[in-house]
């Protein structure tokens, strides 16, 4: 039982408390240390799910007897996003400081919607950061969010302001509106089309253009689109252009949108999701030319940035634009020039979250311990290990690669009869051998094993072992299925 200090929720006994905190952090260092010892995942026992089914009040109200629980039945079942054989979807590794930074700002609680404290200013410097790297204005506001797919909604909700007039904000959309119309690529991220059903524009005035060889935006096939809807008397108010698709990696051709986005009055946005902060990296950052010029720039430092989840941002070049977005003024919100309500604008007038927890201290960590360049390193060595992952997969005769290997994430395949099927089970197997964690993607009907190196931890021996594992279980899958 944890005792309690007269109906607070403290310890009264706080060196105990202090004890066992200590050995918290330990468990979790140690852990951290010797993440290679453990398998990248491994299946749930029934018995452990089990477990998460008990009722409200169980009468143990103990701090050891809950540690002991999540000592036992969740860190040895959680995803596997932090080992360095982890390669599935598009995951952060997160780092020792940013677990270190998230404890701190825990102690904190610290609610980051407005007001006159610290906690505020950290996010700003991280803003300011964030203008400096991707060469925008002064006037340029940023917002630290729960990840891309909410940036992408919000650049969205402010481009759609932006053309039609804070106006829409109250009358809504109605009939004298012309249909709002968006584009971006084939290859998009699915928030991007959720951001226009959510919005009340619908996904059907989503374009979804075509893609190149290469996996980019086809930028005559975008040119025609605008231009048709413009004859058909609609409004194009929206182009994303991503960096890093999330099935293959690739980048648009964001100088020739911008263009074009220039030409035709239309919002540029770009999802950066994890591509973004490539702008960290020297010998990758010329390929993301342009992007100087979006209007709005969605990413996550949970991803490549290896900042712990949540830590999701958008940049916005006209800040004034943003808050003519979201800016609400409330009796309970006044604003002062003195005391605790003095500071205005408040990131509260930045996007739909009042409270806000404190993103900004774990990500002002990162940046502060590891510093741009180092961050830069981790970038490139991802993109240098896909390469060696691409020699290997073009060295086997089994192996087939499905896409060029334009950033960190390379999508190949098994060969046999039945590869569909072959190169599912395939990547369950190597999920479930706990040695090397891939996922999957459609690559024009085919299914593809997908590796997306993002792990800062990830090494060319963690690439070896993913090849060789594949080709060891796959021999065994395709014998089976031919059997
Ligand atoms: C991951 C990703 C998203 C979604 O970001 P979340 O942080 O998961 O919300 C959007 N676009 C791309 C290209 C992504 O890779």
């Amino acid at each position: 039982m944890l005792k309690t200090s007269e109906g607070t929720l403290d310890p009264s006994d706080w060196n105990a408390f202090r004890l066992q905190g200590h050995r918290m952090l330990d468990d979790m260092i140690d852990y951290l240390e010797n993440l290679r010892d453990q398998p990248v995942w491994q299946p749930m026992p029934e018995e452990v799910k089990h477990s998460f089914q008990q009722a409200l009040d169980d009468g143990q109200h103990d701090l050891e007897n809950a540690y002991a629980i999540f000592l036992k039945n969740v860190l040895p079942y959680a995803l596997g996003n932090v080992h360095p054989g982890f390669m599935g979807w598009v995951h952060g590794g997160g780092s020792p400081v940013g677990m270190l930074a998230e404890m701190l700002a825990a102690g904190l609680n610290a609610n980051l919607g407005g007001r006159n404290q610290a906690p505020i200013e950290i996010e700003r410097q991280v803003v300011q950061w964030v203008r400096e790297l991707f060469n925008f204005p002064e006037s340029a506001s940023g917002l630290f969010v729960t990840g891309t797919s909410m940036a992408n909604l919000l650049g969205v909700l402010i481009a759609r302001t932006a053309r039609l007039g804070a106006s829409v904000r109250h009358k809504g959309l109605t009939s004298d509106n012309r249909q709002l119309v968006a584009y971006t690529s084939a290859g998009a991220h699915v928030s991007i089309v959720q951001a226009m059903d959510i919005a009340g524009l619908g996904s059907d005035a989503l374009r979804m253009i075509p893609v190149d060889s290469q996996h980019q935006i086809d930028i005559a096939a975008l040119e025609l689109a605008i231009a048709e809807d413009k004859k058909s008397g609609m409004m194009p108010f929206f182009v994303a252009g991503t960096v890093g698709t999330v099935g293959v990696g690739a980048i648009d051709n964001l100088q020739a949108i911008a263009e074009l986005c220039e030409r035709e009055n239309i919002w540029f946005h770009v999802d950066g999701a994890y591509g973004a902060l490539a702008m960290l990296a020297p010998d990758i950052a010329p390929r993301l030319q342009g992007i100087e010029h979006a209007d709005s720039i969605a990413f996550d430092f949970h991803k490549w940035g290896q900042v712990p989840y949540d830590a999701g941002f958008i940049l916005v070049r006209d800040g004034e634009l943003h808050q003519n977005a979201f800016a609400s003024p409330a009796a309970y919100l006044r604003r002062e020039n003195r005391g605790m309500a003095a500071g205005s604008p408040w990131p509260c007038d930045f996007g739909p979250d009042l409270s806000r927890g404190f993103r900004a201290l774990k990500t002002w960590f990162t940046i502060k311990v590891y510093g741009a360049e180092k961050l830069g390193q981790v970038i490139s060595n991802t993109c240098a290990l896909a390469q060696h992952m691409q020699q290997r997969i073009e060295a086997e005769l089994c192996l087939e690669l499905l896409a060029p290997v334009a950033l960190n994430i390379a999508c190949f395949r098994y060969r046999g009869i039945d590869a569909n099927r072959l190169n599912a089970d395939l990547v369950v197997a190597l999920q479930e051998s706990g040695i090397a964690a891939p996922s999957t993607t459609t690559i024009n009907g085919q299914l593809a094993i997908r590796a997306a190196i993002v792990n800062h931890r990830t090494t060319v021996s963690d690439i070896d072992a993913l090849i060789d594992t594949t080709l060891e279980l796959g021999s065994r899958i395709a014998k089976s299925i031919q059997s």
